[in-house]
């Protein structure tokens, strides 16, 4: 007879859980059997001690069957998704679905919003006028067979055990703990039913990892979570030390993602979309370029087409913000140092991103990166202009910016590529 102190017990003292344990903790946390004290009790000996690779799977399977599993199996074209772990200016899904999509798979993009300084996807999608990011299950799969992709919000009835999960996580300090971070993640991606998954894992000072070890442990975690699960799953490790692209906020990324779908994106988040895209089309079996998606407009076709099937005007003018505010290089020399953390917590505090789960967002808040690390800069030069709704934001943003650039008289830098690392299964 298993009972939760005796679970709590043997995990806190290092003993293996198995599989019949774990999964009778999530049918009776269901239940409401087993406490949210006990669960976080649980949580935080899970944080001190692991899940070894058993108990890991066994505990994503049952954070899976806490709820449904979308079927996508009407669909004729073969389904791939992309999860980032969230960075700085990261726009990528809204540049890479319609882009992979273009290429001929289906791509399910079922997403979360923005909590704390990385933004949301549908936050920034939701500046579009008229976009709608919650959709029924019917309407789903209407705009992926119609646009061969769709970025709306997942149910609640998606891996519902990791929403609980997660809000007990934030308030007892255990969400920075590996094996939860992938189950909570893969739990949601494979309840999505994508058949092939794309992980973009995050390393630097504005992503969740800020060690490359950490990063490629998660990544490998991930990966083979998704190979048992039978959904082959490939990672890249990418830089997340300086923003990706130039904008940061939710108006200004969708202008740029736009942009990058025109063919006019930046050379760092151009690289990051088509290292990814072309992963997701290896893993459908799709032999297409995804550069000459881009080229042809093929990949903006199918934006325009995925915003209007979620209810968006794609030629409607973007909002944009009252107030600007420009911040200037603070010397003559190289742009060496753009920190991420800092310009995210600054496009934060300017109201892009929110507090706590229930904030609303303005969509014309944020930042524009007039120069990016490498770039040559003269003494007063505008490198940031802040956006915002209300300029008694200014001040709190330009506080997170202390300290945040760093010009050199040496240089230029060397460019680095934001590709890092690949990961697959071994
Ligand atoms: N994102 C998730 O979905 N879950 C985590 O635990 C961390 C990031």
């Amino acid at each position: 007879m298993t009972d939760a102190v005796s679970i709590i017990r043997a995990k806190r003292d290092g003993h293996h859980l198995t599989g019949t344990d774990i999964s009778w903790l999530f049918e009776a946390y269901g239940r409401g059997e087993v406490a949210d004290e006990q669960m976080s009790a649980l949580l935080m000996a899970i944080y001190f001690r692991g899940l070894d690779r058993a108990e890991l799977s066994a505990w994503t399977a049952a954070m899976i069957a806490s709820g449904d599993r979308l079927d996508l199996s009407a669909l004729t074209r073969p389904t791939v998704d992309k999860h980032s772990t969230g960075g700085v200016g990261d726009k990528v899904s809204l540049i890479l679905a319609p882009l992979v999509a273009s290429c001929g798979a289906a791509v399910p993009q079922l997403s979360g919003r923005g909590l704390g300084h990385t933004g949301g996807t549908l936050d920034k999608l939701e500046s579009i006028p008229g976009f709608r990011a919650g959709l029924t299950p019917a309407e789903t799969l209407a705009v992926l067979a119609s646009a061969g992709c769709v970025i709306c919000a997942a149910g609640s009835g998606l891996a519902p055990a990791d929403r609980r999960l997660y809000a007990l996580r934030d308030v007892t300090g255990t969400i920075e703990s590996i094996p939860l971070i992938a189950s909570s993640i893969m739990s949601k991606k494979i309840a999505e039913g994508t058949s092939a998954l794309v992980l973009d894992v995050k390393v630097g000072t504005g992503a969740f990892m800020k060690s490359r070890d950490q990063a490629r442990e998660l990544a490998q975690t991930m990966v083979a979570l998704g190979t048992e699960h039978q959904v082959p799953t490939r990672a890249l490790l990418t830089r997340m030390d300086t923003p990706l692209g130039r904008a940061v906020g939710n108006a200004v990324e969708v202008a740029e993602s736009v942009e990058a779908l025109q063919g006019h994106g930046p050379p760092d988040l151009m690289e990051v979309t088509l290292a990814l895209a072309r992963q997701m089309l290896a893993l459908a079996g799709l032999a297409a370029d995804p550069a000459a998606a881009i080229a042809d407009g093929r990949a903006l076709a199918a934006y325009r087409a995925m915003v209007r099937g979620q209810g968006g005007d794609p030629d409607a003018p973007l909002p944009r913000a009252a107030h600007t505010h420009l911040l200037a290089a603070p010397g003559t020399g190289w742009l060496t140092r753009l920190d991420a953390l800092a310009v995210g917590t600054a496009a934060w505090r300017l109201g892009a991103g929110r507090a706590r789960k229930e904030d609303a967002v303005s969509a014309t808040a944020g930042i524009i990166c007039l120069a990016k690390p490498g770039d040559r800069v003269q003494a007063g030069q505008p490198v940031l202009e802040l956006r915002a709704d209300e300029p008694e934001r200014f001040g709190p943003a330009l506080a997170a910016l202390d300290g945040a650039l760093e010009v050199s008289e040496q240089g230029p830098p060397p460019r680095l590529s934001p590709v890092l690392e690949y990961i697959s299964a071994e």
